[in-house]
């Protein structure tokens, strides 16, 4: 499974965590939403696996603590998304 990449249309914002919107439903602890916007992390299927917190350049995710979650009890928060121009790689771009 990926995350919705329409979730800005099939979601709505019900909170805000460290700078960045959470989409929701949100229903903890089970149920956690999408945690930011243009650096969007689906919380409800990261397994916490670290591959993006390796591989970001810009060190934009840090890890936060979700007990009870039936994916991971960890998971790769988007903590640093708002201080990032995320789109001055893609000018230029389709
Ligand atoms: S830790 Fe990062 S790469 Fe791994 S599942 Fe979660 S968001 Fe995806």
């Amino acid at each position: 499974m990926a995350i919705d990449t329409q979730f800005e249309d099939n979601r709505e914002i019900v909170d805000e965590h460290d700078g960045h919107d959470v989409w929701g439903p949100v229903e903890e602890p089970e149920r956690l939403g999408i945690h930011g916007t243009h650096v969007a992390v689906d919380f409800d299927i990261c397994i916490a696996d670290g591959a993006c917190l390796e591989d970001c350049p810009v060190d934009v995710f840090e890890w936060v603590d979700t007990p009870d979650h039936p994916e991971s009890e960890i998971k790769a928060d988007p903590a640093n998304e708002a201080p990032i121009d995320v789109d001055a790689g893609r000018t230029g771009r389709a």
